[in-house]
């Protein structure tokens, strides 16, 4: 039994891992899950 999955949602938008790709990454040290929507603006910054 594997509830890996369980739990992936995007930390900016708090999409679910069911409806968009989600990746891993890092921010401040904390790993979390961001959707391939959000995570363009946090390549370029603000
Ligand atoms: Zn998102």
């Amino acid at each position: 039994m594997s509830d890996e999955q369980a739990e992936k949602s995007c930390y900016v938008c708090n999409v679910d891992a069911k409806e968009v790709v989600v990746l891993p990454c890092e921010d401040k040290g904390e790993a979390k899950w961001v959707c391939v929507r959000c995570l363009p603006p946090l390549i370029h910054g603000r």
